[in-house]
């Protein structure tokens, strides 16, 4: 069955966002009709032995002259020796302006040749090819490129905006299912944020998402076109884009703490505990129904996510060390944090100035 097509309406830069079950079969023919001669496949050695032959022949097939170049699977690659591995292919490859580098893989891979792509010869298109949940409906949408440095996450990058996205959904049925249920956090955000309606449906399909049916297709779809909705109105995180970090307070101070070591705890696993604390400290401000931060939690828990703190393997040390991981977030200024507060499911907002303190008054209970 055709594609659901999600625009994404940047201008100059607009490109089109493709959910679909099979996408890969057809994606020589939609990247040739960018109209480039060459493309600089990018992938990791979990994803490259899966996928790359069918993409590769999928381009030959146009005419288009490929390479594949395999990188180590994990966020130590998103680091300035994987972009120098990544430069140095496209340009072995002789990547011209008109042509392409292609992303094969998760948001490491996403990130990293987004990245080189922003950079190399000052910058040549690029497709994604997302290839897990988070990265079809997160990191593959909205031009955020980047790697690591020593001094912290994604600090190191550009914005970048990719030429078409290619968000086939069969191949998330090799994914691990702790990485799935990673990304669906991510989904359920997108209801918490503005669209009630959208996290009642998820609490109805949250099985055929995972199964793999065409509700995966939709979930894919309706997320692709919220964060497109925040990134047009706020391309470049001036305002509006912030509502995004909905439970990434919390989640981020907890990746800090876990060491980013993905076998305590993944990025989604981490926002699902913020979610869930996000919605229990507004609902302890007044803000917020206590059912509506209930029900948050059930349907979590429900898809076999963490929700609380004490759900983090190994223990996520005292309320001050949790306070410290939250005050070198970028979004902290003098002593007071923003946090994305809720007046209830669907009805977040950016919330300047939550002094330290009250935060670490609701931890403590
Ligand atoms: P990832 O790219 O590391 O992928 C997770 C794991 O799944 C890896 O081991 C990978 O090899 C494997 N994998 C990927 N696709 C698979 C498939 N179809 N079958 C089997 N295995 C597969 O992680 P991720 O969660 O996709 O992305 C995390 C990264 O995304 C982080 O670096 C984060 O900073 C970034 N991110 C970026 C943005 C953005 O706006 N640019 C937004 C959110 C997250
Ligand atoms: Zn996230």
């Amino acid at each position: 069955s055709a594609p659901i097509t999600v625009p994404v309406p940047l201008g100059e830069r607009a490109y089109d966002i493709l959910v679909g079950r099979g996408l890969i079969g057809t994606a020589g023919a939609r990247i040739a009709a960018l109209g480039a001669r060459a493309a600089a496949i990018v992938t990791d050695a979990h994803v490259g032995p899966l996928y790359a032959d069918a993409l590769a022949a999928s381009l030959e097939a146009q005419g288009l002259r490929i390479s594949v170049t395999v990188l180590p699977p994990g966020e130590a690659t998103k680091s300035y020796a994987g972009l120098e591995r990544v430069c140095d292919a496209v340009l072995e490859a002789r990547i011209e302006r008109g042509d392409l580098v292609v992303a094969l893989g998760g948001g490491v891979i996403g990130d990293l040749a987004g990245f080189a792509a922003a950079v190399v010869r000052r910058g040549v298109r690029f497709v994604q090819v997302p290839t897990t949940l988070l990265s079809q409906v997160d990191s593959s949408v909205g031009g955020k490129t980047g790697i690591n440095s020593r001094h912290g996450k994604n600090l190191v990058g550009a914005f970048h905006q990719p030429s078409l996205v290619l968000a086939d959904t069969a191949l998330l049925d090799t994914l691990p299912i702790r990485e799935m249920r990673a990304g669906y956090a991510e989904v359920v955000k997108y209801g918490l944020i503005d669209d009630p309606g959208f996290f009642a449906w998820c609490e109805a399909h949250w099985r055929e998402v995972f199964a793999g049916g065409p509700e995966r297709d939709r979930a894919v779809a309706q997320s692709c076109r919220a964060k497109a909705a925040v990134v047009v109105r706020d391309e470049h995180e001036n305002g509006d884009r912030a509502l995004l970090n909905l439970g990434h307070t919390f989640g981020h101070a907890l990746e800090r703490i876990t060491a980013y070591d993905s076998a305590r705890l993944v990025h989604g696993e981490g926002v699902a505990i913020g979610l869930c604390l996000a919605f229990r400290f507004s609902a302890s401000l007044g803000l917020c129904p206590r059912a509506d931060a209930e029900r948050v939690e059930a349907h979590l828990k429900a898809a076999g996510l963490p929700t609380r703190l004490g759900d983090v393997p190994g223990g996520c040390g005292t309320v001050d060390a949790l306070l410290d991981a939250m005050a070198q977030d970028k979004k902290v200024k003098g002593g007071a944090l923003t946090f994305i507060l809720a007046r209830g499911i669907g009805q977040s907002f950016i919330a300047p100035g939550i002094e330290a303190e009250s935060v670490r008054a609701f931890l403590r209970d």
